[in-house]
């Protein structure tokens, strides 16, 4: 038996013979939910017991926040650390780990880094506090690696402070990064433009003459990241896919690059090995369901109708759905929870890297969510927001399309209105309304997104989908294909 099939015995022990489904019963996030769907929770056992449990979604999560206290929620007396998930609807959602949750994943975090990192590597983060991501990955990689005996050197930054931490980079020279993709292009961009400043701060360094005279002649000359990291030769990329990045990181910054999918709700994440066929589901300490494209169908067409899935172990090359986490996190374990992204499996068995988990390739969201990577904007959000109380004019129907404007996503929002008074003054207070948004704000104004002039229309046509329910975010095919960067 393979390893990976190994775990999964392992895992359904676990399910059958501890208390795990007893224990996730009496928090408040599962004890309402599960009480309308069995009889007996003793009764539930093994994967039969756990795919016969309903989902959990972002929504419950929130909705139990508001409704309980921390106390009825988490399972634990003591908590380690919180975890924040940036929440597309602006309510952040926090996640309890103990400090056995933290270390069970160690390991793992160790051995997928170990990979393609040496001890002597030193690894510049550039980390996004919340509400864009969790910050913690710096000290569980530093933690993680040290585990097996080789800590990695950590450079972390939040990008805001990214000028003050130059003079540091230039100095003691990272060969690796951990960033977000769009970012990372970002710098690139920022890098350029402070060419002479970059080149007689290396002048300095280096006491070199010729790079002094290159500084003050080099007035507009772009100059690539790779000049100045020369080496650099890995990077590690998470909160949105890599690919349509992939070609201009590589270029930009002279390394090979590697995707990375993490769950800030829990353990499980994904990642690329060098044979960057999908990313490996090792599934160490919890496991993964796919609910397939077929059965997503029937659940549009009939809201009660309850979806079956496949657990990852028995998932064939293929098979395209929605991915479904259950942790074994002490404080607060997640069971069946509906992450919205869609994937598919690729390959399963043995990998050319020596791993045998199944690899997946990830295509996104399934809910209504405006992603632009970093940022993730609910289309209920939106329309709260749109439908304000204006004096200049109403809204009747809306759309956004998501588009690309270079590495930069572009936000156009078409509007068929109610009533226009005065359209200028109209369009300004619709911005205004989204800009007080602390999640759009944030976006717009670091620049991570472009927002296209408003336009209005007199007849908007939505698609239509599931029981008449209407599709209010497009996407511009663009959006997913390779990006030039110059
Ligand atoms: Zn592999």
């Amino acid at each position: 038996m393979s390893d990976f099939q190994e775990r999964f015995k392992q895992h359904e022990k676990k399910l059958t013979e501890t208390d795990y489904f007893q224990r996730a019963y009496t928090s408040a996030l599962y004890n309402k939910n599960w009480k309308n769907h069995i009889d007996d929770i003793s009764k539930i056992k093994g994967f039969k017991g756990l795919q016969a449990l309903p989902f959990t979604s972002a929504g419950d999560l929130r909705r139990t926040w508001e409704a309980h206290t921390i106390e009825e929620i988490i399972l634990t007396d003591i908590v380690a650390w919180w975890y924040c998930t940036s929440g597309s609807m602006g309510n952040k959602k926090w996640i309890p780990w103990t400090y056995a949750d933290y270390n069970r994943a160690q390991g793992a975090i160790g051995k997928i880094i170990l990979q393609h990192l040496k001890p002597e590597d030193r690894l510049m983060s550039i980390i996004l506090p919340p509400p864009f991501l969790s910050g913690s990955s710096p000290f569980r990689i530093l933690d993680g690696t040290a585990t097996l005996g080789h800590p990695i050197e950590q450079l972390a930054m939040a990008p805001e402070y990214l000028q003050d931490s130059f003079g540091l980079l230039m100095r003691r020279q990272p060969t690796a990064i951990l960033g977000t993709p769009s970012f990372m292009l970002r710098i690139a961009d920022e890098i350029a433009q402070r060419a002479p400043e970059i080149l007689s701060m290396q002048a300095k360094e280096k006491k070199s003459a010729k790079l002094r005279i290159a500084s003050a002649v080099t007035k507009a000359v772009k100059i690539k990241p790779k000049l100045v990291f020369k080496k650099m030769r890995v990077g590690f990329f998470g909160a949105e896919p890599l690919d349509p990045f992939r070609k201009a990181i590589e270029d930009q910054w002279g390394i090979e690059a590697f995707d990375i999918y993490a769950f800030t709700e829990g353990y499980g994440g994904g990642y690329e090995c060098s044979a960057h066929n999908g990313l490996h589901f090792p599934n160490f300490n919890g496991l993964i369901e796919i609910i397939p494209e077929k059965e997503l169908e029937k659940e549009e067409n009939d809201p009660n109708y309850k979806p079956q899935t496949i657990i990852i172990h028995e998932a064939e090359v293929g098979l395209k759905g929605e991915i479904v986490l259950t942790d074994f996190k002490d404080a607060l374990p997640l069971v069946r929870y509906r992450i919205r992204d869609l994937v598919e499996v690729v390959a399963v068995g043995d990998c050319s890297c020596g791993e045998d988990s199944p690899r997946l390739k990830i295509h996104g969201r399934t809910d209504n969510v405006i992603n632009l990577g970093v940022i993730r904007l609910s289309s209920i959000i939106f329309d709260q927001f749109l439908r304000k109380d204006f004096k200049s004019g109403a809204v009747k129907l809306w759309e956004v399309l998501v588009s690309r404007d270079g590495y930069k996503p572009k936000i156009s929002l078409t509007i068929e209105p109610e009533f226009i008074k005065n359209e200028e003054e109209f369009r300004k207070d619709l911005f205004e309304s989204l800009h007080s948004f602390d999640i759009f704000q944030r976006g717009y104004d670091n620049e991570l997104f472009i927002f296209d002039e408003i336009k209005f229309v007199d007849n908007l046509k939505l698609e239509i989908y599931g029981q008449g329910k209407s599709r209010t975010i497009r996407y511009d095919p663009g959006f997913f294909k390779e990006i030039k960067f110059k």
